[in-house]
């Protein structure tokens, strides 16, 4: 039985996906041999790989001076790859911390430069809003911004691109939201993430840069992870994560039966309402994030007593609700409600949360 899997990541995969994966393992479309085993060179994985380019950049609107990298890494890999590639000579780069994460990047691109802190939504240990892009303190010769426009711990999300003032290039981790609803790449100079948590297995990094940013890579970077050496050989300069790539693909399929993007953010808009409203109204679950920039991802929330949360989360186990532990850092639960978990997975833990706080208030 499939359980409903609430983990940040990695995380639920869409059942059809799966389906379609397992039903492809032995013999991918008469080629008489599976994904994984196939030459990332072959005719079969280079059209793998091109359809999954395609899709993402329909799904995204992602314009034709940005380019698709599929790297390896995960967002911890690129929080010195960015610096790497992107600090220049300037040696300097403005850094946003809103969480967990992006705390996470700016103390990593210390170590390639002079990394200064923009601003900190630090309050007493915890992160739970996004000061305004007005009281950024913006070095016009930083050569990046970096912002965390979803914090997967904190469950802070940036509803909008932050618009800033300069021409300095705007470079965000999207990990935890990326795909959840439109996004104008635009305003982006460079968005990276790891796929384990909205798109697909771990292994895959997906990387949207604008292409005037390519050729800035110290040179100390390692070629594997120079974006432009990357870029100039399609993504195919190092064996690429075939089978993530594949799944990848298989999901923005998915996605585009979903109405695309727009069509997944109502139905992630629906859920996150039922479950914010749920923890509102209950009286007895408290999430603190401020309303405006409350994740429709990742929901954290306490109970009103610590000594209660084996219970809870055992309570929750046994109606097939997994992973709601949070993170250990912050504590309490947290409800990661990816675009591939169901509405019914979210009516199901709301109907939950109502019968142990009836139990235990
Ligand atoms: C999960 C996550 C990471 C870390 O990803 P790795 O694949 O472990 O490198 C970084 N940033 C965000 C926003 C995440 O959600």
């Amino acid at each position: 039985m499939r359980v409903f899997n609430f983990s940040a990541g990695p995380a639920a995969l869409p059942e059809p996906v799966l389906r379609q994966a397992a039903a492809e393992m032995l013999d991918w479309h008469g080629s008489g041999m599976g994904v994984m085993e196939m030459s990332h060179r072959g005719p079969e994985f280079i059209a793998i790989h091109a359809e999954a380019v395609a899709l993402l950049r329909e799904l995204l609107d992602v314009p034709a001076h940005y380019r698709i990298l599929f790297m390896q890494g995960g967002a911890i890999a690129a929080n010195a790859i960015i610096p790497l590639n992107l600090m220049g000579p300037a040696g300097r780069a403005d850094y946003v911390v809103t969480g967990s994460w992006s705390q996470k990047s700016y103390k990593e691109a210390q170590k390639y430069g002079s990394a200064a802190l923009a601003a900190s939504a630090e309050r007493d240990g915890a992160f739970r809003h996004i000061p305004p892009v007005q009281e950024w303190r913006l070095d016009p010769g930083a050569a990046y911004v970096h912002v965390c426009t979803n914090e997967t711990i904190d469950g802070v999300e940036f509803a909008e691109p932050p618009l800033l003032p300069g021409a300095v290039p705007l470079v965000a981790d999207v990990s935890s939201h990326i795909l959840s609803r439109p996004l104008d790449v635009t305003r982006f100079g460079v968005l990276y993430g790891g796929a384990q948590k909205n798109i697909g297995p771990a292994g895959l990094t997906i990387v949207i840069i604008r292409e005037d940013l390519l050729g800035r890579a110290h040179p100390l970077t390692p070629s594997a992870f120079d974006f432009k050496t990357v870029a100039d050989n399609d993504s195919m300069y190092n064996t690429p994560p075939t089978y993530a790539i594949y799944i990848a693909g298989l999901v923005f399929r998915w996605l585009k039966e979903q109405g695309g993007l727009a069509g997944i953010e109502r139905a992630n808009v629906a859920k996150a309402n039922l479950l914010y409203d749920a923890i509102d109204g209950s009286g007895f679950y408290v999430n603190r994030v401020d309303r405006a920039c409350r994740s429709r991802m990742n929901v954290p929330f306490v109970l009103p007593d610590k000594r209660l949360d084996a219970a809870f989360l055992k309570g929750a186990e046994e109606r097939g609700m997994v992973q709601l532990k949070g993170h250990r850092s912050v504590g309490g639960m947290r409800a990661s409600i990816y675009n591939a978990m169901p509405l019914a997975g979210v009516e199901a833990l709301v109907a939950y949360m109502r019968e142990f706080a009836k139990a235990h208030g």
